[in-house]
């Protein structure tokens, strides 16, 4: 990614309201991701998947697998604003190879 296209996703993050996290509890994921919010795919009251839009502005589907038994797997953490931080950084290793953190609901950018 060039540091001009990097800029301006800090800038746009910066200026924009932490992304949240909306519970689905259907067992497909809904057909149509929000633009900058999470899926959190519940199952019988487990949460196994967190699922979001790239953040980079590509908008291909990234999907974060929270079960222990998943290699590799994602701790989210939920603030009382509703506000998610996953841990650790997230890094498509296809197509825009976004490389980001996601902190108290804002991407933080590798
Ligand atoms: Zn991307």
């Amino acid at each position: 990614m060039n540091k001009l296209k990097l800029g301006w996703l800090k800038l746009t993050e910066w200026l924009t309201p932490p992304r949240k996290i909306i519970e689905v509890h259907d067992e497909l994921p809904p057909s149509k991701l929000p633009t900058r919010d999470l899926f959190l795919l519940r199952e019988d009251g487990e949460a196994w998947s967190v699922i979001m839009r790239c953040p980079c502005g590509c908008g291909h589907p990234v999907e974060l697998p929270l079960i222990h038994e998943a290699h590799p797997h994602w701790t989210l953490q939920v603030d009382k604003k509703g506000h998610p931080t996953l841990a650790p950084s997230v890094w498509r290793r296809e197509g825009c190879r976004a490389h980001y953190f996601l902190r108290g609901g804002k991407v933080v950018w590798v």
